[in-house]
């Protein structure tokens, strides 16, 4: 490891010693036993000591060591074994379940540091001239295989850490907007921004592990993008190293030069060079921040609610709602009340009973409002009309900052399941309005077809976790009882029934995930064939040699 670089386990999420624990919530390994019949009480397997791995040799020529030592420094050339597997993978849960069973696929041969820009261009240029393989890499928390080298790569495979730079360089506080390195981790990038009262804002649920340089390279989206926007909106310029040239994009607020450069950057996963630095967007650090929560009696009358509060004069930093099997989960997977808490869930439960509700199909949503008190309280206002509109109530402050506490631990749940013989992963998708509730039912259905057919058990929820004018983000989770050898098997049909199902019904194929090699058999169906053509055109006229994260996207 690199002195100053956070790096992840190489088997799962986050750092070592930190895992999820069921021991305080008394309700979730009953609603596990329920929903899917496996008892969490009973581990299945466990994660391999990393020495009884059968790690690859490097296959690093003398040569290029020699070469990418005198760009990064010795020390900034790493070829340790534990080095080189954490840097094989993303955290896609077809990742866990692999790295867990020793099947490494082409481990890379070195994994290189780059300290400045210059350094990038040395490194982008020889890989040209040497004709090698280079994965740019930031957190590593991408779940659609966009780090991972193509299997049987016959050429040196030079992965790029971008993790030594990550520093806020400079903030236009007239414009609003920061200069900062693209190897820097969200929590890194908002306590420098903090310090000096400003915000960027964007929250993915990864945001401990990833970077700034990942998120634009993935077309990323956080929690709070109802507020201030997809990275898209966010990057409004920045540096990127490509074979022999570097793309400068000036911070702008807007430009009508030809199609969008910036956007062909973004989400371009590595396939066109390596991003250095970005000029973003940052706002004032907000007076007051609150999330309301709110129940509804159905999923439909959630989105419809969520959908007039996106048509509606009301500001709002998010607005989520889930359908009834995931507000089930988020209630068992709470912490116990204590005597206060349990009067009051009891008194709301006869509220809802008494409105005639179906306790078992309740829907339960989140909304943010930030900035002064007068304009939180102004819109908190407009937004109780709209829920009470359709059948909705609000129940206060209380769940919303519990879940604010606890929302970047839950990425891992997912290593927790595995050990329990439970493959867990997520897909998502947007559609317009007009689409989003069947898009939602036929969903939901097609992956328990998947299960059906696979003869395992197994669950998928969903929230409306993004909204815009045209439309919404829906965000699907899915775990599947199967502890077998193939459970990589059942986890391809339930996967790929779901990412169809996205296509058949008005959707896309990832929001905010990318496309990687995950979601790439699905391309042509989203962007039809011209439009895989159009990126193929750019992707082999900026590197011909197919040297930049080959295999990617298309
Ligand atoms: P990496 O995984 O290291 O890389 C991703 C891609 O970007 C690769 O193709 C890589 O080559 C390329 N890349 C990285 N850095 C650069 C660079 N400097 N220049 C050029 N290319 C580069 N995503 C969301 O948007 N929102 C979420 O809420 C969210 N939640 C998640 C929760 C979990 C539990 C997990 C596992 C993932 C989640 N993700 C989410 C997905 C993932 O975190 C994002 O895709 C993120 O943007 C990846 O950033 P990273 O720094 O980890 O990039």
């Amino acid at each position: 490891m690199i002195e100053g670089v956070k790096q992840q386990k190489w088997w799962g999420w986050g750092e070592e010693g930190k895992a999820y624990s069921h021991h305080d919530k008394p309700k979730f390994a009953p609603f596990v036993k329920r929903i899917v019949g496996v008892d969490i009480n009973v581990s299945k397997t466990s994660v391999p000591p990393f020495s009884s791995l059968d790690v690859p040799a490097t296959q690093l020529t003398d040569e290029l060591r020699t070469k990418l030592e005198g760009i990064v420094g010795a020390t900034y050339a790493q070829t340790d074994d534990e080095t080189r597997v954490v840097h094989a993978f993303g955290k896609g849960v077809r990742d866990l379940v692999r790295v867990r069973r020793g099947e490494l696929g082409r481990v890379p041969d070195v994994v290189v540091y780059p300290g400045d820009e210059d350094e990038v261009v040395a490194l982008v240029n020889a890989a040209v001239e040497d004709d090698f393989v280079l994965i740019p890499f930031g957190g590593g928390s991408n779940i659609v295989a966009a780090t991972e080298a193509v299997p049987g790569e016959p050429r040196n495979v030079v992965v790029a850490n971008l993790g030594r730079m990550k520093s806020l360089l400079e903030i236009d506080e007239i414009s609003g907007m920061a200069r900062i390195q693209a190897g820097v981790f969200g929590p890194d990038m908002e306590d420098q921004l903090q310090a000096r009262g400003w915000t960027m804002g964007h929250q993915p649920d990864s945001f401990v592990w990833s970077t700034l340089g990942g998120w634009i390279a993935t077309r990323s989206s956080g929690m709070q993008s109802d507020k201030y926007g997809d990275i898209s909106d966010i990057v409004r310029g920045l540096r990127m190293v490509m074979p022999g040239q570097v793309l400068t994009l000036r911070p702008l607020p807007s430009t009508s030069s030809g199609p969008s450069v910036r956007e062909m950057v973004l989400g371009s996963e590595g396939r066109l060079g390596i991003i250095t630095e970005a000029w973003v967007q940052v706002h004032r650090i907000p007076e007051q921040r609150e999330l309301q929560a709110y129940f509804f009696a159905t999923y439909a009358d959630g989105l419809k609610a969520c959908e007039q509060i996106a048509a509606s004069d009301a500001n709002v930093i998010l607005a989520r709602v889930s359908d009834p099997l995931e507000t089930q989960y988020i209630m068992a997977n709470g912490k116990a009340s204590g005597r206060v808490g349990k009067l009051a869930n009891k008194a709301i439960q006869k509220l809802m009973e008494r409105k005639g509700w179906d306790l078992d199909g309740i829907c339960m949503s989140f909304v943010g409002f930030e900035g002064s008190a007068n304009h939180v309280r102004y819109h908190k206002g407009l937004v109780s009309k709209i829920i009470k509109a359709n059948n909705g109530m609000g129940v206060g402050k209380g769940p919303g900052s519990l879940y604010d506490q606890k929302k970047y631990d839950t990425p891992y749940i997912r290593d927790f399941m595995l050990d329990h013989g439970l493959v867990a992963d997520v897909s998502e998708t947007t559609t317009p309005w007009a689409h989003a509730l069947e898009i939602h039912t036929n969903t939901v259905a097609a992956a328990h077809k998947a299960l059906e057919e696979r003869g395992v058990r197994g669950v998928v929820f969903c929230h409306l976790s993004h909204s815009y004018h045209s439309g919404a983000c829906q965000y699907f989770t899915f775990a599947i009882a199967d502890d077998s050898e193939d459970n990589l098997v059942s986890y391809d049909a339930v996967k790929r029934a779901i990412q169809q199902s996205f296509m058949d019904n008005h959707g896309t194929v990832s929001h905010h995930h990318g496309v990687g090699e995950e979601h790439s058999p699905w391309l042509d169906q989203d962007i039809s064939p011209a439009g895989v053509h159009m990126q193929r055109t750019l992707f082999e006229g900026i590197d011909p040699g197919n040297n930049l994260n080959p295999g990617k996207i298309i």
